[in-house]
């Protein structure tokens, strides 16, 4: 059934160029973790015909799409971000409400997206190949990159702005067509960034989005044959799955998975600077990102200092609903998440860590209606404890003793993942020795674990990614094949 518009709170999905409903006739409803009471919109509960229908219309429009210059697509990229950015309260709104970012860091992540979206549109004219000199005198010998066809991305709900754009402005400006699926707890504010794009006016079929289970669209979008490559944000489990499926059919994929980052603060380090940006990079979004901090590795002279003023900012931090400007840490993002993170402030306890301070649930008028949880702090915590090894996405810290820089190094890079990690030093041999050692697709020296500027690239070692790496230019791998040209 197409429709006019998404409206009334009811968002479809978008298939060649028209908002539509499912064939299901079934849909689901989201509402605020932050009070659960308000609901935030309906949206729907595709089938395997609907999503189909999304992966013939991308093939269909692909060819067209590809001819267009890389300028001309750049202009619905333009208009997109435009559009996006008149709507910024209207979009930051609906994250906050719907998956619990406070608003101050929805604004942010919606900004975010609009600088991405221009940041790809400059791709439009920007070089795809080589030349390279042939041994033949007569030849002439170069390379350029040609769109893999219809490409598959699926999203995470905890950046559900920024996520779905940086993989769907690249894929398009490479000149692929485009099915999404984004993570169903926060659809609705995925769909508003889709609106963009419609209202933008890129042509049919170029970007579709179809909404619904995971285990029926993702899978089925992993499965499908006509989508040539897949693009994967979210957890590990699911992420070996899909790239098993997509390898199983000879596709292209691309998974960016957990993190279970450490900072390490050593001797001599600014201290303040580094409780601030412990807090902020473990706590903020209520630790609900994959490049979160998690592990606090301090050296033994500075300890008890460390502790004691990070102790007592964490306890002045005000949570709350997300709509609240004084705010600073909203809800876990669904009744899930929160129990997922109290089981494992359980195992930490019961492993034998040492609880400084948080590791409940609020209660209370303020709180009862949503999914809250105190800023927690454990010590005493021992690498083979579940909470030092698995990663949590809650604001939980785990701090950890060290003797010596070396002895901490050890101890932040035996784990199974490897996507961000940070030190906290002023001397340069030491931040050297940490660049060299870590295990991490993003280090970081004196500023905080979590976030990447979008130029540059991202992605994790170890289990933390498929080993490649997204936004900046690193993107162009994933989204294009390298064609080589040889001309006698
Ligand atoms: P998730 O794996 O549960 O879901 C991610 C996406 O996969 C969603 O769209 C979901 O609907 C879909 N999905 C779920 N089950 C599926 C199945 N059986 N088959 C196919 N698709 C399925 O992850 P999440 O809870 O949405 O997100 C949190 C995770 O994402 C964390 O592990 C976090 O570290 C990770 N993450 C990683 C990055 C990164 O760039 N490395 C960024 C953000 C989040």
């Amino acid at each position: 059934m197409a429709l006019q518009t998404a409206n009334a709170g009811i968002h479809y999905n978008f298939i060649n160029g028209e908002w539509c409903a499912s064939s299901s006739n079934q849909t689901i409803t989201n509402v605020s973790p932050s009070n659960t009471k308000d609901v935030v919109g309906v949206v729907q509960k595709s089938t395997l015909e609907d999503l189909n229908q999304a992966a013939a219309s991308a093939k269909e429009s692909e060819k067209a799409w590809r001819k267009l210059t890389g300028n001309e697509r750049a202009a619905f990229l333009y208009k997109a971000a435009d559009l996006l950015e008149d709507r910024i309260d209207e979009v930051a709104n609906c994250m906050a409400r719907e998956m619990g970012k406070s608003l101050g860091e929805s604004k942010g992540e919606t900004a975010r997206g609009v600088a991405i979206l221009r940041y790809y549109a400059g791709e439009g004219l920007r070089e795809v190949g080589d030349v390279i000199p042939s041994t033949d005198p007569d030849a002439l010998m170069f390379t350029t990159r040609v769109p893999l066809g219809v490409v598959g991305v699926i999203t995470p709900w905890n950046f559900p702005v920024a996520i779905p754009i940086w993989k769907t402005a690249p894929a398009l400006i490479y000149g692929n067509t485009v099915v999404l699926k984004p993570a169903t707890e926060a659809a609705v504010t995925c769909a508003k960034v889709i609106e963009c794009f419609a209202d933008a006016g890129i042509p049919a079929g170029v970007l579709n989005m179809v909404t619904g289970r995971g285990a029926v669209i993702g899978q089925g979008m992993a499965d499908h044959s006509d989508i040539n490559g897949l693009t994967f944000t979210g957890s590990n489990q699911v992420g070996k799955q899909i790239g098993q499926s997509v390898l199983a059919r000879g596709g292209k994929y691309q998974l960016e998975m957990g993190g279970k980052n450490p900072v390490i603060v050593a001797s001599d380090a600014d201290i303040d600077l580094a409780v601030d940006a412990t807090i902020s990079g473990g706590i903020r979004s209520t630790g609900q990102k994959c490049t979160a901090t998690s592990r606090v590795i301090i050296q033994n002279e500075i300890y008890e200092q460390f502790k004691d003023k990070l102790i007592q900012k964490v306890k002045n931090i005000k949570v709350g609903d997300s709509l609240d400007e004084e705010t600073w840490m909203g809800p876990s993002a669904s009744e899930g998440q929160l129990n997922t993170v109290l089981s494992y402030i359980e195992k930490g306890k019961r492993e034998g860590a040492f609880l400084l301070t948080g590791g409940e649930r609020l209660s209370g008028p303020e709180y009862d209606h949503g999914f809250y949880i105190e800023p927690t702090v454990f010590e005493g915590v021992t690498n083979e404890m579940t909470i030092a090894q698995e990663e949590i996405f809650g604001p939980v810290l785990a701090l950890m003793k060290v003797d010596t820089l070396e002895e901490g190094l050890k101890l932040a890079n035996d784990v199974d993942y490897g996507l961000s990690a940070s030190i906290f030093t002023k001397d340069i041999r030491k931040m050297l020795e940490f660049i060299e050692e870590m295990e991490a697709g993003l280090v970081r020296v004196n500023a905080e674990s979590a976030g990447v500027e979008l130029q540059a690239p991202f992605g994790g070692m170890k289990q933390s990614s498929s080993h490649s790496r997204e936004q900046g230019q690193a993107a162009k791998e994933f989204f294009t094949s390298i064609k080589t040209v040889f001309i006698k």
